[in-house]
């Protein structure tokens, strides 16, 4: 049978019955099967004829089908052999769909050409990769536009200020990077199966003057950050190897209260950390 565009809730069941195949906790194969989502995840990442998506896990390729029928170019990741084997045969023949069987974590990109122009991602991502796939991603070539399925508590810790209690190193790369738009909720009834958590699309477009940190200043941070209890310097003095960058970088910042927990220091601050981070 042929499947075109994105995929009823009957059409999911009947192809997972074929296969033969129980979704799979580990990867997190909850499936997209209201078609008000997937059309919102196109619209918030403004898909439009021509335009080139990266996608991860594809599952059975509800997003995708959506995604090619829109006109795009897609480039998809699914580390599920037995789901790539049926994406294979269902998108044989389209090329504007090109698929890869792999970890996400290892092809953030799932394979779009280095020379490629630019790109947006649209996914409804495996919930127990979505931090350190989007860390992946940060340092690299930064796409125009993500709308990003999320577990709410990932989505609100991406999209969280200073000064709140998710406020987290991904907070600060992804603002730096991205305009963040509200979050919308997703119903658990909106996927088979129905997923235990919460769930929240993440619209994010590309800033005009979109900055990244360096490698070294997201280890500092992640460092700095593991000890959110305590007070930067107290932080900075027992740092290791980081602690002179971090010394210098207080001495830098003289408007910083030296008893600021790391979740109430503010992305101009982090910004004069990188400086000194990159020297
Ligand atoms: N996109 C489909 C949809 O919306 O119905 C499926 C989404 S489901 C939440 C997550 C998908 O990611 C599954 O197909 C799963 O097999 C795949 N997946 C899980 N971990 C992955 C990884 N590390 N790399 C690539 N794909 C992964």
């Amino acid at each position: 049978m042929e499947y075109n565009g994105q995929l009823s809730p009957s059409q999911t069941t009947d192809i997972l019955r074929g296969l033969g195949h129980i979704p799979l906790k580990k990867f997190g194969q909850n499936f997209l099967i209201d078609a008000n989502i997937v059309r919102k995840s196109l619209e918030l990442a403004e898909i439009a004829r021509g335009d080139i998506v990266v996608e991860i896990g594809p599952g059975l390729g509800t997003l995708t089908g959506a995604l090619a029928e829109a006109g795009a170019k897609v480039y998809a990741v699914e580390i599920d052999k037995r789901l790539f084997d049926f994406l294979t045969k269902r998108f044989c023949g389209n090329e504007n769909v090109n698929l890869i069987n792999a970890d996400a974590l290892d092809r953030p990109l799932a394979g779009l050409p280095d020379n490629s122009a630019d790109f947006k991602i649209v996914a409804n991502l495996p919930y127990a990769i979505s931090t350190p796939w989007l860390d992946r991603v940060l340092p690299g070539r930064l796409p125009q536009k993500m709308s990003l399925m999320l577990q709410k508590e990932a989505a609100l810790r991406f999209a969280a200020r200073s000064g709140s209690g998710e406020f987290s190193p991904i907070s600060v790369f992804l603002s730096e990077a991205y305009d963040i738009m509200p979050p919308h909720k997703v119903s658990a009834s909106c996927f088979y199966p129905r997923p235990a958590v919460d769930s929240m699309l993440l619209p994010l477009s590309r800033k005009h003057d979109a900055r990244t940190f360096s490698q070294r200043t997201r280890e500092i941070m992640r460092a700095v950050f593991s000890k959110r209890r305590k007070q930067i310097s107290t932080i900075a003095k027992n740092a290791g190897e980081y602690s002179q960058t971090l010394l210098d970088w207080l001495d830098s910042v003289p408007d910083l209260p030296r008893n600021s927990r790391p979740e109430t220091i503010s992305n101009r601050h982090w910004r004069e950390l990188d400086k000194i981070a990159r020297k």
